[in-house]
């Protein structure tokens, strides 16, 4: 299986998983890019599968399947008109014979689910970016932190496919957290040339968020004494890092 990112509005990324002249598509938030990769490819659309149910990742569907009546998988907990096939915690579905086990993951959205397939995919919506998480909007910090301590606890080798290309304004902030962090510098500068390429900085491996991702390192020191900074007082458990760190993000 191939999977291959079609960029949409300024940066989203809607994942195409591509066999045997097969196509499913992950958040496809637009239409037309995924119209011009059948057109360029002669590929038929499959299925669809959703994280959550912002404008950004689901925009497109109604129009394609209009065109192109498919299966659209998605979160049970969201009400989506465009879904046909509800998910819910522990739920599997098939795709391109890759079987993905689905997670819930409250947060960024009440809602949002992630898929994570056993030989090391995961399609993690706008819970997890690039050195980087998403807002919490509908959830609690507390909800979102049980979110990625779930995602943190998946093999290191893990392919982290998220839907946006953040990954450098994330960088930055994590770099202000953890100013000693080399592995931070040395994403700093590898995604810079990713960039400069006009390449995605995405997918990641779990191995590189953990060792570069504020979000996911409320046990390392130096995200503790950041934490501690910014609250004025040692966090009393790694929610609390965490929340320290997310809302600090969102003040800035
Ligand atoms: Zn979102
Ligand atoms: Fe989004």
């Amino acid at each position: 299986m191939q999977i291959e990112p079609i960029l949409a509005f300024e940066d989203n990324y809607i994942w195409a998983l591509r066999k045997g002249g097969q196509v499913a598509l992950v958040d496809p938030g637009e239409a037309s890019p995924v119209e011009r990769l059948l057109k360029q490819t002669g590929d038929q659309l499959s299925a669809i599968i959703v994280t959550h149910h912002h404008g950004d990742h689901i925009g497109g569907i109604a129009e394609l399947v209009a065109r192109y009546p498919v299966p659209v998988y998605g979160p049970a907990r969201e009400a989506q008109a465009v879904v046909t096939h509800p998910l819910a915690e522990g739920d599997h579905v098939t795709l391109l014979g890759v079987d993905f086990a689905v997670m819930e993951v409250p947060g960024h959205t009440l809602g949002h689910i992630v898929y994570y397939a056993r030989d090391g995919l995961l399609f993690c919506g706008d819970t997890l970016f690039g050195a980087g998480c998403g807002r919490v909007f509908e959830g609690t910090l507390a909800q979102m932190h049980t979110a990625l301590a779930r995602i943190a606890a998946l093999p290191a080798t893990t392919q982290v496919y998220c839907a946006h290309e953040y990954t450098e304004s994330c960088l930055r902030f994590a770099k202000t957290v953890e100013p000693n962090n080399a592995a931070i510098a040395a994403r700093i500068e590898s995604v810079k040339c990713q960039r400069a390429a006009r390449q995605p900085s995405v997918p990641s491996t779990l191995a590189e968020e953990l060792a570069t991702n504020p979000f996911l390192r409320w046990q390392a020191p130096g995200v503790i004494a950041a934490a501690t900074a910014h609250l004025g007082h040692p966090p009393a458990n790694d929610t609390e890092t965490f929340s320290a760190i997310r809302i600090w993000r969102d003040q800035l």
